[in-house]
């Protein structure tokens, strides 16, 4: 039995030892009833075999002590002269040299072959615990009950009183007790798993710590050595409980606390175990904060489809009220009263509102399914001047081609990108001084098309670059008379991505706003792939 050492064994060992001396004893006693009819080869045979059987049942110590005793009643009891240590005939010497030799070799060699063979049960019995417990973790539906399932394991391999297992978070660092094996018979509410300081510096700093059975503690040890029941302990006191980091490639994620009241005491063998289980239970806690994360995210996405959902139904069925309320407006219009011209207006906007609202929502949700065709750019500025002549309110808009690539093609949605150039020229002209102008300038550059709308306007503080692509976002300072609700950029976003392009915004040199819109390049020919300008 190695390792090992509780009060079961000891007793079991003293056992042993008084059942093979016993043995001994009782040969000895018949052998010496019928001693004139023995030879010196036959005591030493029946001695041996004791010896053998001893070593074999009872460990080294039990077979050299047999040997030893067997090797002097055979000199005091069975070689003339009698009852002394007295070897008259040389030649006995040999037979008791030999007799001695042959003793502790043979009780060496069983020694060795059982340390071997309980070696070999050890190493059996851990795989066959690791490999339950890799099942138990498999099968456990929830991440949670996966990890109860290791902590159980660990605290029923190593016969703990206690396996506590913590999770740090990911966000805050908080660190809590995720679940623990109570020792049987224990009181639950006996402490109120508060993280202790102890718990909150192990998790902090990554290393281990270990509670003396004397109420000390000692922070930064091996904590599976300080368990260990052949590690010298610290100032003559045992550990009580040890807590280990349990870390997932290199991060630590938690950590687990083994402890039992009367102090640890883990063999070599259970000291590896407990290496391999504690990071069973880190890649359980892993899971859990994964599982954690999976649902958080699922929720948000179920949100945003509801709110696809609202936004869809909502911006549709106000559209044919809006539509009468115009139609009527218009005929009351028409018998004179000047009000019912304010209404039309009103309901003029509202319906472009809505028709923005049902835009985001195609595009949001993916509806909008882009027709994409090869067009000619100059097509698509011919369109975007068309559309905003008359809405510039006094600024002039300056068109610029590739002089070096006069003809230049892509592959784009024809309708839906004029949508998103009309809007980001109109939000130039919205958002610029009074006459500036307006550039429009589109270059080739690999398999893209890069069409830049320039203003001379106050620009995009760096902190709002990204977010006045977010719906209803509006800039704190925008000028409210301006109107818009802050969804023309996100549409336009959307549509630019949905055909494999993108909007991006860049401050101008000399100040003002470039919006970059890009889309996919084709080439005339069809042949050649552009190398880089
Ligand atoms: P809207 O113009 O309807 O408010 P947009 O989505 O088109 O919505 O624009 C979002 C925000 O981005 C605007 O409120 C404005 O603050 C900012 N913005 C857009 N275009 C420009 C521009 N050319 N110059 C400065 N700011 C701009």
């Amino acid at each position: 039995m190695i390792g090992r050492s509780s009060h079961k064994d000891s007793v079991k060992i003293s056992r042993e030892w008084l059942i093979w001396l016993a043995i001994l004893g009782v040969l000895t006693i018949g052998m010496l009833q019928v001693r004139e009819h023995l030879n010196q080869a036959h005591v030493a045979l029946a001695y041996l075999l004791v010896v053998q059987l001893g070593s074999a049942r009872g460990g080294r110590p039990l077979g050299l002590t047999l040997a030893a005793l067997a090797f002097l009643s055979f000199d005091f009891l069975f070689l003339p002269p009698y009852y002394t240590f007295v070897v008259q005939n040389p030649l006995n010497w040999l037979v008791l040299a030999a007799f001695l030799l042959t003793s502790i070799v043979s009780a060496q060699l069983l020694y060795r072959a059982q340390a071997e063979a309980d070696e070999a049960r050890q190493r059996a019995a851990e795989i066959d615990r690791l490999a339950s417990l890799g099942a138990e973790t498999l099968n456990a539906a929830r991440a949670e009950e996966a990890l109860t399932a290791i902590v159980a394991v660990i605290r029923s391999t190593l016969a703990l009183d206690e396996c506590e297992v913590y999770a740090t978070d990911e966000h805050t660092g908080a660190i809590r007790l995720a679940t623990r094996a109570p020792a049987s018979g224990a009181d639950e509410n006996e402490d109120a798993r508060q993280p202790a300081p102890l718990v909150e510096w192990v998790a902090g700093h990554g290393q281990g710590a270990a509670e003396h059975v004397d109420g000390t503690t000692r922070v930064g040890v091996d904590p599976t050595a300080a368990a260990r029941e052949d590690q010298v302990q610290f100032g003559g006191t045992r550990a009580r409980a040890v807590l280990r980091p349990l870390q997932v490639r290199g991060r630590t994620v938690g950590l687990l606390r083994i402890a039992n009241g009367a102090g640890l005491s883990l063999s070599p063998a259970q000291a590896r175990i407990l290496d391999a289980l504690a990071y069973y239970a880190a890649l359980g806690v892993e899971r859990v904060r994964l599982a954690a994360e999976a649902e958080r995210a699922a929720a948000l996405q179920e949100a945003h489809r509801a709110k696809d959902a609202v936004l869809a139904s909502v911006s549709h069925d106000l559209r044919t009220p809006l539509t009468a309320i115009k139609g009527l407006a218009h005929e009351i219009a028409d018998s004179g009263d000047e009000r019912a011209e304010a209404i039309e207006e009103q309901a003029d906007s509202l319906s472009a509102f809505v028709a923005k609202l049902l835009d985001l929502s195609r595009v949001t949700s993916g509806a909008a399914v882009p027709d994409v065709q090869a067009n000619e750019i100059e097509d698509l500025l011919g369109a975007v001047v068309q559309r905003t002549t008359g809405s510039l309110d006094g600024h002039e808009l300056r068109i610029e081609l590739d002089p070096a690539e006069p003809l230049l093609f892509g592959r784009f949605d024809f309708a839906q990108t004029v949508r998103a150039l009309v809007n980001l020229v109109e939000n130039a002209a919205k958002y610029s001084p009074a006459r500036s102008p307006i550039d429009v300038t589109v270059r080739r550059t690999g398999t893209e098309l890069v069409v830049a709308v320039a203003d001379r306007g106050p620009g995009v503080p760096l902190s709002e670059r990204e977010r006045i692509f977010e719906p209803f976002y509006r800039h704190s300072a925008s000028a409210p008379d301006v109107g818009g609700a802050g969804l023309g950029l996100s549409i336009a976003r959307g549509i630019a991505q949905a055909q494999g392009g993108s909007l991006t915004y860049e401050s101008r040199d000399g100040g003002g706003s470039v919006f970059t819109l890009t889309l996919p390049a084709v080439d005339l020919t069809g042949l050649e792939v552009d190398a880089e300008p």
